[in-house]
């Protein structure tokens, strides 16, 4: 249920409406909109007390029910679309952004040479994963803390900020040091015990899509970062299992939409995991930007043949380059334009 208090109402006003939610034994989420503030009340029965009890108090607007099952993640509850901020990026607002980099860190030298190559091409933050889901245990798992530490050294050495997936709690604090984006695996978009922890890590965090998740369970998932206090989430569309095996996945370009209509949160498309083979990755990545994405995240390798992990779907420097030009096309076209680093630098945003 969602408590829309009045633009005039006192603070006073809106603490008598969070004291009786907990009164009646249900949790509160505070939205402190840009005009006014919404009151989510939270838990399993809400639907045991009439909306009454809320609209009757003084400074209330109106009240409603949530009828979807997320609740945070809902346009009900934040009509506003969320913007992330962060050093001069802003995802979820005017501009498209462009994450990019290797699937995995393999050395200092293959990071650097791809962040100077991404970032000349006009991406703004580096990704390289050193924890890595693999679906087999005998494939290559990343690097580990040694990863980590590859990434911090070329973050410090390039001042680009990084996204790097977390895949266990034990190893949080650890990869939240380096990294600026935490990005949860389409593998673990189900982990609550980890969703819950990253609730409130204080860093932005990207949500994959489950492999086989409806849209319905991927809001869910946000919602329970939502709950925990981390209001920076953003969702990443990266594919999913259907009958279609001629891509690795099928990019849900449906899903995009649907997920910009239903929530405030913003979401950016991965189109390399979803179609698994470089030479079908610009027409993803254009078609998820048209769809209305609000940024890609994109493998990239200096030496896709030598990539220790998803070589056959990472685009070379050159590919890269190529594609921007296009994709500035496209974000142009549809009037979000490409935020790159150099405009960051140079104080666009
Ligand atoms: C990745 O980004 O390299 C990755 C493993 O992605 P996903 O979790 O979407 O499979
Ligand atoms: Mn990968």
């Amino acid at each position: 249920m969602v408590v829309e208090m009045k633009s005039k109402a006192t603070p006073e006003q809106v603490q008598a409406v969070v004291d009786r939610a907990h009164a009646l034994g249900f949790g509160t989420q505070l939205n402190l909109g840009t005009n006014k503030i919404v009151v989510a009340i939270l838990g399993s029965d809400t639907g045991r007390v009439p909306t009454d009890i809320f609209a009757v108090m003084p400074g209330v607007e109106s009240v409603k029910r949530i009828m979807k099952p997320y609740k945070l993640a809902a346009r009900d509850f934040r009509p506003e679309p969320t913007v992330i901020s962060y050093r001069g990026l802003e995802i979820g607002g005017r501009y498209s952004v462009v994450m990019a980099g290797p699937c995995s860190v393999e050395s200092v030298e293959q990071m650097l040479l791809t962040a100077h190559a991404v970032r000349e091409a006009g991406a703004c933050v580096l990704r390289g994963g050193a924890y890595k889901p693999r679906t087999s245990p005998f494939s290559f798992q990343g690097l580990g803390e040694l990863g980590l530490d590859i990434l911090a050294e070329v973050k410090r050495r390039t001042g680009m900020p990084v996204i790097t997936e977390v895949m266990d709690p034990r190893h949080l604090e650890a990869v939240a040091e380096v990294a600026d984006f935490l990005q949860v695996g389409a593998r673990n978009m189900q982990n609550y015990p980890l969703l819950r922890e990253l609730g409130h890590c204080g860093k932005p965090v990207v949500l994959k899509r489950g492999l086989s998740a409806t849209v319905e369970e991927w809001l869910e998932a946000a919602d329970y970062l939502l709950a925990e206090g981390n209001d920076q989430v953003i969702l990443c569309e990266r594919g999913i299992r259907t009958f279609e095996t001629s891509t690795r996945f099928t990019l849900d370009v449906g899903a995009i939409a649907v997920v910009k209509r239903n929530s405030h949160l913003p979401v950016l498309a991965d189109p390399s995991h979803a179609a698994g083979h470089y030479e079908l990755v610009p027409a993803l990545a254009r078609a998820a930007l048209a769809a209305g994405a609000d940024g890609l995240l994109i493998e990239v390798h200096p030496n896709p043949v030598q990539a220790l992990s998803d070589g056959l779907q990472s685009l070379t420097f050159s590919d890269f380059r190529r594609l921007m030009g296009e994709l500035k096309s496209t974000a142009e076209a549809i009037g979000r334009p490409l935020l790159t680093a150099q405009a960051i630098a140079g104080g666009a945003s």
